[in-house]
């Protein structure tokens, strides 16, 4: 049932949905100015504590190519680790997969592009090459007893490319699949996702592989984000990806913004009748941290007006003279 009209939840939609926090990753990743250690680690414990059940929460990458992160370490070794909160962090090779087997990550999450260009960009080599390190990422994740996760940027569209074919991102999922992966998101970078797009890349990529749990990772980069959700939630899927208060923005894609907002994605879930196990007030707390964190106010709007029932004294405004 909706949080707060009483009606009943949409035909189809899923109970319940697991909201992935990327924030501290994607989100920080973009900042320029350095976020003090013990600063991303308070935000990531806020969030826990707020009942955010799944984060991506940090990437081992190069110091050079993503200095922002390169506390990598520091941070899954501060994080509060005696909840149920899944840590994941984002792994491009085998050298970040043993320093991330070595931190006790709760998965690894490794990515590629579904477009060549982008791929080039973002990790400096081609696809290929790029999904043939894959096997000495699962070896080393393997023999530490860590799941391996996948994630396919650019599946519904390319800065450089422009379309996408469905066929290249079913590919992808199928090679993840057979590497033994349980779970894919499939990444909108640079928010190019439209719904009957969404609805059409869900079914081919469940037909193709049944069992892979899929999540969806939108940017709000044209403003139909939770649009894109609802047509998810609509094709059964029951895990997206979301920054707190919008953060968020890849640095080698032009035009890149802002994560879809974990706290507008999750008023509208539980306005949907859908369970999170999170404390909106709380979330909506945190993102007002965020802002003050990163120095400029945030997209998300929920933080700013609250919940549909948060009403007003009369008092408040003035009458119209008229
Ligand atoms: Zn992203």
């Amino acid at each position: 049932m909706s949080a707060s009209t009483g009606l009943p939840r949409p035909p189809g939609f899923p109970e319940k949905v697991r909201v992935v926090e990327v924030g501290t990753r994607d989100g920080f990743q973009a900042e320029a100015v350095w976020i003090p250690t013990e600063t991303k680690i308070e935000v990531l414990n806020s969030l826990i504590d707020a009942g955010v059940p799944q984060f991506e929460a940090t990437a081992f990458v190069s110091a050079r190519a993503v200095p922002q992160l390169r506390d990598a370490a520091e941070v899954m070794a501060g994080v509060n680790r005696a909840t149920s909160a899944k840590l994941t962090a984002l792994v491009p090779n085998p050298k970040g997969a043993e320093a991330a087997a070595e931190a006790k990550v709760d998965a690894m999450v490794v990515f590629v592009s579904a477009s060549e260009s982008h791929n080039l960009k973002n990790l400096n080599r081609p696809r290929a090459e790029t999904l043939a390190g894959f096997e000495e990422v699962c070896r080393i994740a393997k023999a530490a007893d860590i799941p391996v996760e996948g994630a396919i940027a650019t599946s519904f569209g390319c800065p450089f490319e422009g379309n996408v074919a469905i066929e290249e991102v079913v590919k992808i999922a199928r090679i993840y699949r057979d590497l033994g992966l349980k779970r894919i998101a499939l990444g909108d970078t640079t928010g190019m996702a439209t719904p009957p797009l969404v609805t059409a890349l869900c079914r081919e990529v469940h037909e193709a592989v049944p069992d892979l749990e899929v999540a969806l990772h939108f940017h709000n980069t044209r403003g139909i984000g939770l649009v894109n959700v609802y047509a998810g939630l609509a094709e059964g899927i029951t895990s997206f990806e979301s920054s707190i208060g919008g953060l968020g923005g890849c640095p080698f894609a032009p035009g890149a913004t802002g994560n879809i907002c974990t706290e507008d994605l999750v008023y509208l879930l539980h306005e949907c009748g859908i369970e999170t196990g999170i404390d909106l007030e709380k979330l909506c707390a945190v993102a007002q941290r965020v802002e003050e964190i990163v120095g400029r106010p945030l997209p998300g709007q929920v933080m700013k007006a609250g919940p549909r029932l948060r009403t007003s004294s009369m008092d408040a405004v003035a009458t119209a003279c008229g």
